[in-house]
């Protein structure tokens, strides 16, 4: 007898049809002589829907009211999955992220989970009980309801997951596992079978969003091993694991894209020390999140300094600029959305030379150009035009001989 967490997605708890699915499948498993821990998400696109609705009674809800709002859409999943299993004449009790003893940091709606205190599930599940948590939330010390930023159901059930010690953590969605790269995008992508945490860590914060990036982090912080499986079908998904000696030998494990990108230059910067710090503290201190920076080679005492980030923090990050340009004697500033970033991802990068290059090459086939570029141990990005993205995440992907015959 085991003791499993099975976490249902979105689209595999979508309509009465399926969260009945997802009854008789989390049944079959406690029929099969093992306890059940289930964490649900909100049906799709509730989640979504419930922003836009903030947005039609207030430009500028606060965080701590789209907090209260966001939690009732897996609040609303749990009644009805526990309902479901309770109609199909199993016992089962449903537990919101508070209920089930999660503690979280102040920061509405992208909180950090704190402390896990589980005698209530562990309580519930000793009673007989399959126990039926809402994924993406908990609440702060003095208890107020908080979020774990978007996709973050993949969180509390490794979370729980390391908090009872449970055996086995599963997370169910709409694909049989993590590709080499989104089949949406790439249609020969192919599964893998084993993925290092490293290696999950990078594609998910490089746009594969199969996980919660955060999720993979904690997993990897508390060595839970866990499998990205479907909900729709029994196949073998992938396994997520600390890397073994034979990961090495694969040069690239994925291909990962992100859209709705925007870069930024600030032009003619006068080359002295300070005037980077200056820039990157006043973008820090409006919240904005920069991912690659590029500084050009300086000329005639003067540099442009470029760098990108998501598209909807464009707004916020001119406002706070226009200001500093002036105070630090820059020319001007340019913004520019309409690209994207393409990563490859592998730990055998470490190892390989030739890898960039042959990316590169594989771009350049295609006529595709390069607007900046950056490099980790074990990954390699570009910023590409948005509008040839798929096109250039499927000649890469050849490239590197990912997909299936
Ligand atoms: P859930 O609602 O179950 O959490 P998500 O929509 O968050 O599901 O994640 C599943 C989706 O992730 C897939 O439908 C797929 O389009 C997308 N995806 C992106 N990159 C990958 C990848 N490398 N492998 C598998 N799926 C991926
Ligand atoms: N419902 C939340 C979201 O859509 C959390 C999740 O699905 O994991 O982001
Ligand atoms: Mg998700």
């Amino acid at each position: 007898m085991a003791l499993i967490v099975q976490k249902y997605g979105g689209t595999s708890v979508g309509n009465p049809e399926r969260i009945l699915n997802v009854a008789r499948r989390v049944i079959e498993t406690q029929e099969a002589g093992h306890s059940v821990v289930v964490v649900v998400s909100a049906m799709s696109g509730v989640t979504d829907g419930l922003i836009k609705l903030a947005r039609e009674v207030s430009p500028n809800p606060t965080e701590r009211e789209m907090d209260v709002l966001l939690s009732t859409g897996e609040q609303t999943t749990i009644a009805l999955t526990a309902m479901a299993i309770s109609g199909l004449g199993r016992q089962a009790v449903s537990l919101t992220g508070a209920q089930a003893g999660i503690v979280t940091s102040e920061v509405h709606t992208r909180a950090k989970i704190a402390t896990i205190s589980p005698e209530r599930v562990l309580e519930a599940l000793g009673g007989g009980n399959i126990v039926v948590i809402a994924g993406f939330q908990g609440e702060t010390a003095d208890g107020s309801i908080t979020t774990l930023g978007r996709g973050g159901s993949d969180l509390t059930a490794i979370a729980i997951a390391a908090a009872i010690k449970a055996d086995l953590c599963q997370i169910f969605t709409d694909v049989d596992g993590v590709y080499t790269c989104d089949p949406r995008v790439v249609k020969n992508a192919t599964k893998i079978h084993e993925i290092s945490y490293d290696e999950m860590l990078e594609m998910a914060s490089s746009g594969s969003k199969v996980m919660q990036s955060r999720s993979v982090e904690f997993a990897k912080k508390f060595g839970v091993v866990f499998e990205v499986r479907s909900s729709f079908n029994h196949n073998p998904g992938t396994i997520v694991k600390e890397e073994t000696e034979s990961m090495e030998a694969v040069v690239v494990r994925g291909v990962s894209i992100e859209k709705n990108q925007a870069k930024v230059t600030i032009s003619h910067v006068p080359d002295k020390p300070g005037t980077a710090a200056r820039i990157f503290t006043t973008l820090a201190a409006a919240n904005v999140v920069i991912d690659m920076i590029v500084q050009s080679a300086g000329a005639e005492g003067a540099t442009d300094i470029s760098f990108t980030l998501s598209k909807d923090e464009l707004p916020k990050a001119t406002a706070a600029l226009e200001p500093v340009v002036r105070e630090i004697g820059a020319a001007g500033i340019k913004a520019q959305d309409g690209i994207a970033k393409l990563s490859i991802v592998g730990i055998g990068m470490r190892s390989h030379s030739g890898v960039a290059a042959k990316l590169f090459e594989a771009l350049s086939a295609g006529g595709i150009n390069i607007q900046m570029i950056s490099t980790s141990e074990i990954k390699t990005a570009v910023i590409l035009e948005e509008a040839r993205i798929a096109e250039a995440a499927n000649l890469v992907h050849a490239a590197f001989g990912l997909g299936a015959e």
